[in-house]
């Protein structure tokens, strides 16, 4: 039965090899829960089993927040606080089914389609926080910083290694196609990221632009179809155009502001695909 003391020779020798084994949640808890199982009457393979299902329970925690650094989420999102009553027109079911991650294990990919300020980000911010969570390496990127980022690695010669990192990750998001036209050498290298993970990987793009109007950001026909063409064969759309609601919840913002301060003037309308305004 285990005595629970914590001084001595053998505490200093085991904690020493507790740490060469990489075992940082029996070396914190041993002492505690001997104690407990001493108390309780538990028996030695009971104690072993309960520090060591511990340390699963903490390694598996510690490699979900690895994988979550590692994907380099510009901001951590959840599904708890996505509101779907503000974009009607979004496939609730879909969205519930992707979160579930399966599309993953199936290597499919996903689109989300919409003007600026839908939840597009949101949702695949929150797509890929689920992903780390279900044990998947996730990375999170803009098209545009992908693009950089490629030509970066093909001048300083080490594009293949780069491209063969980015063909391993389970699920890559590439946001925000669509702002910023793309150079022909930038273009053909985004290509090679989708052809390189075809049916290897899920890759999520979230797109301001409709598909007919993607050929002026890649700049050629003939790329833009083989691109569409691989991004497409297994893909699920999510349509997210509807009113923005960064500035709804700015408009909102404001009219409370205004009627706390007494203030003559509210806020009545904003429009929303300029962004002004209206007061009466
Ligand atoms: P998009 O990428 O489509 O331009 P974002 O995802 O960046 O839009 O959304 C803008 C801001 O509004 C973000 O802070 C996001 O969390 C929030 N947001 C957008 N849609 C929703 C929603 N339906 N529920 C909760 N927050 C939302
Ligand atoms: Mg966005």
């Amino acid at each position: 039965m285990p005595t629970g003391t914590t001084s001595g020779a053998p505490q200093v020798l085991l904690a020493h090899h507790l740490r060469q084994l990489k075992l940082p949640t029996v070396l914190r808890e041993y002492d505690k829960v001997a104690r407990e199982c001493a108390r309780d009457g538990v028996d030695h393979p009971r104690y072993l089993l309960r520090l060591i299902e511990l340390e699963l329970i903490d390694r598996e925690r510690r490699t979900v927040e690895r994988r979550i650094r590692a994907a380099r989420f510009p901001a951590v999102k959840s599904l708890d606080t996505f509101d779907f009553t503000a974009i009607p027109g979004l496939n609730k079911m879909l969205v519930l089914e992707l979160f579930r991650s399966e599309y993953i294990v199936r290597r499919e990919n996903i689109i989300a389609l919409g003007n600026s300020g839908t939840g597009k980000t949101h949702v695949a911010l929150a797509l890929g926080l689920a992903a780390c969570q279900k044990g998947f390496t996730v990375a999170f990127t803009t098209a545009a910083a992908l693009v950089s980022q490629l030509l970066e690695a093909r001048d300083e010669r080490r594009l293949l290694k780069l491209q063969r990192d980015l063909a391993a990750v389970k699920l890559l998001i590439i946001d925000e196609l669509g702002y910023v036209p793309l150079s022909s050498t930038g273009a053909e290298l985004l290509f090679e990221t989708f052809s390189q993970r075809y049916e290897r990987g899920s890759t999520i793009v979230t797109s301001n632009l409709p598909f007919e109007d993607w050929t002026q950001v890649l700049g050629s026909e003939r790329l833009t179809g083989a691109l569409l063409d691989r991004l497409t064969h297994h893909v699920s759309i999510l349509t997210m155009n509807g009113d923005s609601y960064r500035l709804r919840e700015s408009a909102g913002r404001r009219r409370a502001d205004s009627k706390a301060a007494q203030n003559q003037a509210t806020v009545d309308a904003v429009d929303l695909d300029t962004g002004e305004i209206t007061t009466v």
